[in-house]
């Protein structure tokens, strides 16, 4: 396992609390959730009470005023337990918007009950004609006396069939593109026109709730709009996007390392012409690729990270951390699967949930592709 270098003893002390909270609430409810295909309630308020959910919120607004390196430490936990289906990551990102452009109001109003799991959180961009583009939403939010009237629908929202809060991007001003963005916090319980629509089957991350979502004439208060004016939403969004790109690349991070985990424990037990899987001279080559890969890859995002938590991440790096992150997971996973050889394939084995899990990664977040060119446009100014 790497070593983080910024890493105290109450890093490592909350690391113990996070990876006993997965090996003695999650490990046991694995199968049943993967086939209900959503996290209980119940996890999400035992991870509340045990700080993790506001671990990084302000203390008088019910969380621990922690630094981001500890989100880290959950993020890299969750999946070093080999899960991908609590949305934390999202609920998380949501949590960073009210604690970035929230009034005192908003703030209190939600942060306490976000960092004790009273409310989950969502991030609602996407729509079924506009992912990567974000300018071209067609959800419209239009100021109607002390209302915003909202129209339109959303896909692939993570967290999206049981969340309480929703961060959303609509257009407070439909003719114009980066400057009619706003981000709006809409609070779903009983509210008239929203509707969830199909919870969505997908290639992996089985136990994940990714949702559609409807706004047919949903009137929400003016006083939800996050930030001081209309117009703000994409300026808000870039400034928010390095930290869910590290939160990504954190998460590749634990992944990998559980694939190499399990891979070694099985490498080392199966036999083929009479020696271990792991005497051949191409596993050990392979596996030390992949421990190599792990270690550049934590080195890289804990670099990012402390530029983060000083204000100097760019853009630029951020991208750097998801792509390549991403990239490197699902290489390592994929190496580590062909190791198990059939049984790789079968679903009772971790690696193939791994496997399946790990190619999003590389699609949501912003694409690689967009990566690259956000990289690109960074090497191409005067
Ligand atoms: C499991 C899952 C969970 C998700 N969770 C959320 C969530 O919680 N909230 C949310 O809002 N969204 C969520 N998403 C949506 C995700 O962020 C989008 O799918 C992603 O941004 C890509 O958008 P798209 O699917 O519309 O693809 P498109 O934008 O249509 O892209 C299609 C292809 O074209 C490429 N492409 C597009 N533009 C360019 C360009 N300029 N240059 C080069 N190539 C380009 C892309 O890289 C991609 O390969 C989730 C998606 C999945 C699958």
């Amino acid at each position: 396992m790497p070593n983080h270098l910024w890493m105290t003893d109450e890093h490592r002390a909350y690391r113990d609390t996070v990876a006993r909270f997965f090996a003695e609430d999650f490990e046991p409810n694995r199968r049943d959730w993967t086939t209900a295909g959503v996290i209980p309630r119940a996890f999400w308020k035992k991870a509340g009470d045990l700080g993790l959910l506001g671990a990084t919120i302000p203390e008088d607004h019910g969380g621990l005023d922690l630094s981001r390196h500890f989100d880290a430490v959950t993020f890299i936990e969750q999946a070093r337990a080999g899960d991908s289906g609590w949305g934390f990551s999202v609920h998380n990102i949501a949590t960073h918007y009210i604690v970035a452009y929230g009034t005192d109001e908003q703030k209190s109003r939600w942060l306490p009950k976000l960092a004790s799991g009273e409310m989950v959180g969502a991030i609602a961009m996407t729509e079924p004609g506009t992912g990567s583009d974000l300018q071209a939403v067609r959800t419209t939010a239009i100021a109607d006396g002390n209302e915003y009237l909202i129209n339109g629908s959303k896909t692939f929202i993570t967290n999206g069939g049981s969340a309480d809060l929703l961060v959303l991007v609509a257009k407070t001003d439909p003719k114009s593109r980066s400057k009619g963005v706003s981000l709006l916090i809409v609070e779903t319980e009983g509210l008239d026109g929203f509707s969830v629509g199909r919870r969505l089957d997908k290639l992996g991350m089985k136990r994940n709730d990714t949702a559609e979502l409807n706004f047919d004439d949903v009137r929400i208060p003016r006083t939800h709009l996050l930030g001081s004016e209309e117009g703000e939403g994409f300026y808000q969004l870039m400034k928010q996007l390095p930290w869910e790109r590290l939160i990504l690349g954190y998460g590749a991070l634990g992944a990998a390392q559980c694939a190499l985990d399990v891979t070694l424990d099985y490498v080392r037990e199966r036999k083929a012409f009479g020696q271990r899987i792991m005497d051949f001279q191409n596993t050990r080559f392979q596996l030390a690729e992949c421990a190599t890969k792990i270690e550049l890859l934590a080195a890289f995002l804990d670099q990012c990270l402390e530029e983060l938590e000083q204000g100097s991440l760019t853009p630029e790096k951020a991208a750097m951390a998801k792509w390549w992150g991403s990239q490197a997971q699902c290489e390592i996973i994929d190496e580590c699967l062909q190791l198990h050889g059939g049984y790789g394939y079968m679903s009772e084995y971790l690696i193939c949930e791994l496997y399946a899990d790990a190619r999003v990664q590389k699609i949501y977040g912003g694409t690689n592709e967009i990566m690259k060119e956000l990289i690109a446009r960074g090497l191409d100014k005067d």
